[in-house]
This record gives C-alpha cells, sequence and structure tokens, in this order.
C-alpha cells in the first residue's frame, strides 16, 4: 500500500463535473489499496476573481484581508470534493489550512510553510478517511490565515507529502507533464517523460509556470519524488498506465540514460528593464543604486555593469514589472546623488532561457542560441548565464517567435 498526495488545479476542479471527474480518479486510486490525501486549488478563475473584488474596494489592499479573501477559493472546492467523494462511496473529510494546521510564517500573500502538523491526517489516513486539504493556504504563529502566493497549492501538496512521508506527490494538471516549452506557445512542444529537479528549478524560476517554484525546491530538499501529469485523461484509465504517465522529476544521480544537451525553453513576461548612463566608475557605485532597491524589498535578477569609457559607465538591471515604478523613483532619486548622467526604463521586454544539465559537457550552445537569435534579426538586451542556463533579455515583441526558433534550432521537437 502507498501513501500518495494528488494536487488537482484550477482547471481540473472547474466545473461540478470536473469534481466529479477528481472524485472518481482518487476512488480509483483508493480502490487499488492506497491511502490517498487530496489538495484542490481554487477553481479556474476563482482566485483571480477573488483579487479583483479585493482590488475594487481598496486599490493595495491591506494584505491579511487579501489574503482572507484569496484563500476562500480553495474553501469551497475542498467541500465540493468531500462531498463527491462521499457521493462515490469514499470516506473524505475537507480541512483548511487552519484546521490541519498548515503553520506557515507572517509574510502575506507569499507565506512560507514552516511546518505542518500531521496527526489529524494520520488519524483520518488510518481509519481509511481521504483527508481533502485546502492548497494555497495556512495559518501564521497568531492564528492569521496566510496564503503561499500564486500557484501555491503546489508547494502545499508537496510539503504535505514531505510531512507524510508520501510516496509519491502527484500534480495533476490540464497538460499531461512538463513540455520542452511551453505548449500554448509551440504547439510542437513535446512532453519529458522525466527531467532533473536541477533543471526543473531553473526551468519553474525562468518562467514556466507548470510548477510553482517554491514546490520544486521544496521537493528537491526534501527528497519528495514528484511527478506532473494530466487530470483530462479519463478517470478510469487503468492505474499501471496512470502510475508511469507524465514527467518524473527525477534526482540526477539517479539517471542513467545520456541526457538531451537542453532540455527546455522557458520565457518570462514579468520583467523589466532600468538603465543608468553616465555613471561615475567609482568603488561603492553598484551598491549605491542597489542598496536602496534591496532596501525597498524589491528583488534583483539580472545586473549588468559595462566597462568604462573616460572613467564612466551604464548600469543595467532588471526588476518584476509589478515593481518597475517603485524602482523607478527610487532610481530617480539616487541618480543625481552619485553624479550619473540620466535613467531610463523599459518594462516592453522578456527573458528567454534555455535550460540543460547537458550544458555543462556541450560547448558553443550559447553561439548557437545568439546567431539562431540574430538569424531572426531579434537584438539581444542582456545575457546571463551560469551553469546550467542562458537567458536573453529581448524585446517583448519577439517573444514567441525567438522561443519558436530557439525549439526549433535546438530540436526540441523531435524525439530525443
Ligand atoms: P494548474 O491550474 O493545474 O496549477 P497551471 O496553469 O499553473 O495549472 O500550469 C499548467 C500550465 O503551465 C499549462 O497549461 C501550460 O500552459 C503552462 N506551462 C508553461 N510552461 C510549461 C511547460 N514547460 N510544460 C508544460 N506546461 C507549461
Ligand atoms: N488558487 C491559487 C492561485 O490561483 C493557488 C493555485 O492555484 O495553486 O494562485
Ligand atoms: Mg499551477
Amino acid at each position: 500500500m502507498a501513501l500518495i498526495v494528488q494536487k488537482f488545479g484550477g482547471t481540473s476542479v472547474g466545473s461540478v463535473e470536473r469534481i466529479r471527474n477528481v472524485a472518481m480518479r482518487v476512488a480509483k486510486w483508493r480502490a487499488a489499496g492506497n491511502q490517498v490525501v487530496v489538495v484542490p486549488s481554487a477553481m479556474a478563475g476563482e482566485t483571480n476573481r477573488l483579487l479583483a473584488l479585493a482590488r475594487e474596494i481598496q486599490p493595495n489592499p491591506n494584505p491579511r484581508e487579501l489574503d482572507v479573501v484569496a484563500s476562500t477559493g480553495e474553501q469551497v472546492t475542498i467541500g465540493l470534493l468531500a462531498m463527491a467523494l462521499t457521493e462515490l462511496g469514499v470516506k473524505a473529510r475537507s480541512y483548511t489550512g487552519a484546521q490541519v494546521r498548515v503553520l506557515t510564517d507572517s509574510a502575506f500573500t507569499k507565506s512560507r510553510i514552516v511546518a505542518i502538523d500531521q496527526d489529524r491526517l494520520r488519524a483520518d489516513l488510518e481509519a481509511g478517511i481521504v483527508p481533502v486539504v485546502a492548497g494555497f493556504q495556512g495559518i501564521d504563529a497568531e492564528g492569521n490565515i496566510t496564503t503561499l502566493g500564486r500557484g501555491g497549492s503546489d508547494t502545499s501538496a508537496v510539503a504535505l507529502a514531505a510531512t507524510l512521508k508520501a510516496d509519491e506527490c502527484q500534480i495533476y494538471t490540464d497538460v499531461d507533464g512538463v513540455y520542452t516549452t511551453d505548449p500554448r506557445i509551440v504547439p510542437e512542444a513535446r512532453r519529458l517523460k522525466t527531467i532533473t529537479f536541477e533543471e526543473m528549478l531553473e526551468m519553474a524560476s525562468l518562467g514556466s509556470k507548470v510548477l510553482q517554484i517554491r514546490s520544486v525546491e521544496f521537493a528537491g530538499k526534501s527528497r519528495v519524488r514528484l511527478r506532473v501529469l494530466s487530470s483530462l485523461t479519463p478517470p478510469d484509465l487503468p492505474i499501471d498506465e496512470e502510475a508511469v504517465s507524465g514527467t518524473l522529476i527525477t534526482f540526477e544521480e539517479d539517471e542513467n540514460m545520456e541526457q538531451a544537451t537542453i532540455s527546455g525553453v522557458a520565457f518570462n513576461r514579468d520583467e523589466a528593464k532600468i538603465t543608468v548612463t553616465g555613471v561615475p566608475d567609482r568603488p561603492g557605485i553598484a551598491y549605491a543604486i542597489l542598496g536602496p532597491i534591496a532596501d525597498a524589498n524589491v528583488d534583483v535578477d539580472m545586473i549588468i555593469q559595462n566597462a568604462s569609457v573616460a572613467g564612466f559607465t551604464d548600469f543595467s538591471f532588471t526588476v518584476h514589472r509589478n515593481d518597475y515604478d517603485k524602482a523607478m523613483s527610487i532610481v530617480r532619486k539616487v541618480t543625481p546623488e552619485i553624479g550619473a548622467k540620466d535613467v531610463v526604463g523599459d518594462n516592453r521586454i522578456c527573458k528567454v532561457s534555455m535550460v540543460g544539465v547537458g550544458m555543462r559537457s556541450h560547448v558553443g550552445i550559447a553561439s548557437q542560441m545568439f546567431r539562431t537569435l540574430a538569424e531572426e534579426g531579434i537584438n539581444i538586451e542582456m545575457i546571463s548565464t551560469s551553469e546550467i542556463k542562458i537567458s536573453a533579455v529581448v524585446n517583448e515583441k519577439y517573444l514567441e517567435l525567438a522561443v519558436r526558433v530557439l525549439h526549433r534550432a535546438f530540436s526540441l521537437d523531435q524525439p530525443q
């Protein structure tokens, strides 16, 4: 008998019909003798609707109250799913994050899970009951409701799997696995049967939102076996088939297979670029510009400082688009203070990245990437690299073209 945590995303619980399908799927895994914990998200579009309601009342909503509102979407689906399971004769019981006691820190709207109480869940599992636990939400030490950031149900599921030492955490979604790139942008994208944690972490952090990045970090650290699979297959698909479907996230050392050089192309439309020009090149300049940005809690992604010419340099960095206005007003203030010439910003950029552990052993990937973009007349505005990824910032109007041509140039549409 295995213990499995099954998470179902918004589309997968997007209607009464789909909730019934989820219940049938869970019932199938139960009937095969497994213990199952289910973690649903809110119905598709619901969290957006709730956040929009809050913003109608308060353009900059109070974060504590925002979490009270945003967390309600999942309270609806746990109840409905527990009912649907009961209708099928499966014993089930719904729990909010607070009822389980999913303890988080108090960083409203982006809280981190600190600990999860197991007692109730263990008692239910022993009694043959399926606990249906709300994703995305928790409670802080003072009893406030918290949420884990957009896409946070993935992290709820992984954290539950880690706490309960589950045999597998299955993330059911509206695609049948992790693809070489977002199949909505490139229809020729291929499903990967496996991807390493390291690559998945890069893909998620570079914009592939199929898994929330924190869930991948958590699973990697806690060695949770993680699989992404489809909730849109027939719910009575034989269990043996379903159990090996989708994409398994693997630990590299488990892999005997020859690795493809590139596993995927990720992209991110959420970035904005700020450039300070004519910066006097002297010690402390980077700190003078980025110190106040960090103090304002704004995360900086890429940073480039040009070689100085006649004692002056240009300094560029990127931030999340939501932080663009805040960052611009900080830098506008700093610019005259450090004797720099001007500041220019661009929030119509995007970042396209190639990811693959095979890059470690292959040379020429970067030049092939740059040539491919050049042949399409796509100008690269910034570049950053790490051991297993190369990212380029380009004008957002080229995003889809860049992803498509890179996908083709690296033969990601061909069976490996
Ligand atoms: P859920 O509501 O189930 O959590 P999400 O919308 O968060 O679903 O994630 C699934 C979506 O992720 C897919 O519909 C797909 O468009 C998108 N996606 C982005 N990159 C990838 C990728 N590399 N592989 C698969 N899906 C991807
Ligand atoms: N419902 C939340 C969201 O839309 C959490 C999730 O779907 O994972 O972000
Ligand atoms: Mg998601």
